[in-house]
């Protein structure tokens, strides 16, 4: 023990006690009991009990789990813990839609995007949509759902009675508060609230990863998009798209930062049209970064984002189609590929994607394929991305996937659900998150407004319903 430690001490038992530093002594002044550790104070929370479906993680999954779970009659609250809801879509800054042609929400958020002119190709299932009416247009249908929603607010701790779970603690500028509710969902995308509760979990191939890399996406002002065509991918249209094909396009794309004299970091840079004057830049690999290692995340968020500015100012300095190249934002929530997988009733494999399994308690069918960034600078060199080597067909998400193994009146919805590293590549896709939301939603109200659990509740019921509040004809 340093003196340093024991002069420490004695300081802290003074500030107990009361002593001449006694005024800032009524929280976190506790004896630490060896170097390095501090024992935190427990302290008395004040408790809400007035909903009835707890819903942590306002990305496409929670939103959609959310309003789905108001409008079937269940009190909502969403906690989030960014400024805005969408999660990857807002936040994250990702522009482009994959595997959203299915039946339910995903048809509704169409056609509102459609009205408000954010959505710009005739393609259902995949398409480019503006960010910021996407944030605005979540907003509102979450209002009109009456769902509560509370921005700022982390999920940090997670309690059960028995095999339960019963309580959640929330941290905001408001403090520690707690919540209980008799049915919640785990739509944090790292499956925070499943781990905080004591479901067993996988990451990455392994828990000690190779996991996929996260990448900062950003939105860039340009002075004409079509002048841009030959490097563009993911239209959808193929309005602007360029010849060859999104591949073509990208190894196109990457000559053109090379020219300007950078490497990137990602082997497939990819630039989405968003608007006429407006791109989505994907640019950046950051790899073996954990979700949870704060410090880590910090760093790969600050490397992302310079590397994002050094490349538009080299483009920029080729001048032509790249003149007038500006950076318009850069995503507040780096974009995390592999996150925690809680285990649920049933976990989806890779067989799964071979066989094109099906399931009696089907939510949704996935049809986006095996989508694997490399998991290192090397594997970057030869194969940026890959799709498992195998050919997939599409398959079933059981509803069985979405209701945790471990503890019971938790469910979860989106990247965060049962399944293995292959599938996990494939599901992911927001058009396949918000089908888990919705159906997590739909199950997760009629179990709380009727004393069941999640697993008591059959899909067909939760089926019947959705087709009665006419969200899924
Ligand atoms: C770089 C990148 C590119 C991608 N490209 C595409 C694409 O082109 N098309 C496509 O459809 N999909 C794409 N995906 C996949 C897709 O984005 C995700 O798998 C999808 O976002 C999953 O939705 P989600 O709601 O589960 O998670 P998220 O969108 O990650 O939402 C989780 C939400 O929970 C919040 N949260 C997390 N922890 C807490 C906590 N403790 N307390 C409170 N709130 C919390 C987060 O802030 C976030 O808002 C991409 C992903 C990445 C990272």
């Amino acid at each position: 023990m340093t003196a340093n430690t024991v002069s420490r001490r004695r300081f802290l038992h003074a500030a107990l006690a009361g002593g001449a530093a006694g005024q800032g002594a009524s929280q976190g002044s506790v004896v630490p009991e060896t170097a390095g550790a501090f024992e935190e104070p427990a302290q008395k929370l004040e408790l809400r009990e007035d909903a009835e479906v707890i819903v942590c993680g306002a990305g496409p999954a929670g939103v959609s789990a959310a309003i789905t779970a108001a409008r079937a009659g269940a009190k909502v609250r969403l906690f989030e813990v960014h400024g805005c809801l969408g999660g990857v879509w807002t936040a994250g800054l990702l522009t482009y839609i994959f595997d959203f042609d299915k039946p339910g929400l995903t048809r509704e958020l169409t056609r509102r995007l459609d009205e408000r002119g954010a959505r710009h190709n005739s393609n259902p299932a995949r398409f480019v949509y503006e960010p910021e009416e996407m944030k605005i247009l979540l907003e509102e249908l979450c209002t009109e759902a009456g769902v509560t929603c509370q921005l700022h607010t982390r999920v940090a701790a997670a309690f059960r009675e028995g095999g339960r779970l019963r309580t959640i603690v929330t941290e905001s500028k408001a403090g520690r508060q707690a919540w209980r509710a008799p049915v919640f969902i785990d739509a944090t995308g790292d499956g925070d609230l499943g781990s905080q509760a004591g479901c067993g979990w996988d990451i990455g191939q392994e828990k000690e990863c190779p996991c996929q890399p996260m990448t900062l996406n950003a939105l860039a002002v340009v002075r004409d998009v079509k002048a841009l065509t030959p490097f563009m991918s993911f239209n959808g249209t193929d309005e602007f798209q360029g010849p060859g094909g999104h591949l073509a396009c990208m190894e196109v794309f990457k000559a053109e930062i090379r020219r300007a004299g950078i490497e990137p970091s990602y082997g497939h840079p990819t630039l989405f049209p968003v608007r006429e004057d407006l791109v989505m830049l994907m640019l950046n690999h950051e790899y073996g970064i954990k979700p949870w290692d704060a410090a880590k995340i910090s760093e790969a968020t600050m490397r992302g984002r310079a590397e994002i500015f050094s490349i538009m100012r080299a483009l920029r300095r080729l001048g032509g189609p790249w003149q007038g190249l500006q950076i318009a934002a850069t995503a507040e929530q780096i974009g995390v590929r592999d996150g925690r997988r809680i285990h649920g009733r049933y976990k989806m494999t890779r067989e799964d994607l071979v066989q094109g399994a099906r399931q009696d308690d089907a939510v949704a069918r996935v049809t986006f394929g095996v989508d694997i960034h490399a998991d290192s600078k090397e594997t970057n060199q030869s194969k940026p991305i890959n799709n498992g080597d195998f050919k997939m067909k599409p398959y079933d998400i059981p509803l069985r996937a979405l209701i945790a193994r471990d503890v019971d009146g938790l469910m979860m919805a989106g990247r965060c659900i049962s399944g293995d590293f292959i599938s996990h590549a494939s599901y992911r896709v927001t058009g396949n998150s918000v089908a888990m939301g919705e159906a997590a939603g739909v199950i997760a109200a009629l179990a709380a407004t009727s004393g069941r659990l999640p697993h008591e509740v059959a899909w067909n019921e939760g089926l019947a319903k959705l087709k009665a509040m006419g969200q899924r004809v």
